[in-house]
């Protein structure tokens, strides 16, 4: 052994694998309800006919449909991260510093089940 990192034992690869299915659902749901809000805000602002540079409410359309669009963003990017990790969990490669190949950690891999590196390359 290397580092201080170890191999993960067959009970903290369970946890792990039910984190990660956790999560990834999570993710999913976050997806599609942010999607959801999105659309409620395109069509409440289709309906009001709102000019964005006089109507001060059409303004404010305009910026909760930049934050969701960002929300939405950030929630993809997290589904897809999550959907890759469950890749290597499938080719068995999970868990391992795709820099150094080490094994990445227990304590972090719990905290972020998406983590493709270890610490000292993270
Ligand atoms: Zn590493």
């Amino acid at each position: 052994m290397r580092s201080g990192s170890t191999e993960l034992s067959s009970v903290e690869l369970d946890t792990l694998l039910d984190r990660l299915l956790e999560v990834a659902g999570r993710a999913s749901r976050d997806v599609a309800a942010l999607t959801g809000d999105f659309d409620a805000i395109v069509a409440a602002s289709t309906q009001s006919n709102a000019d964005d540079e006089h109507d001060p409410e059409g303004s404010t359309i305009a910026f909760e449909r930049a934050q969701v669009s960002s929300l939405i963003d950030r929630a993809r990017a997290a589904e897809s991260e999550l959907a890759q990790a469950l890749g290597r969990w499938e080719a068995g490669t999970y868990g391992y510093c795709e820099i150094c190949g080490d094994p990445i950690g227990y304590e972090r891999l719990l905290a972020r089940p998406a983590a493709t590196r270890c610490i000292a390359h993270a």
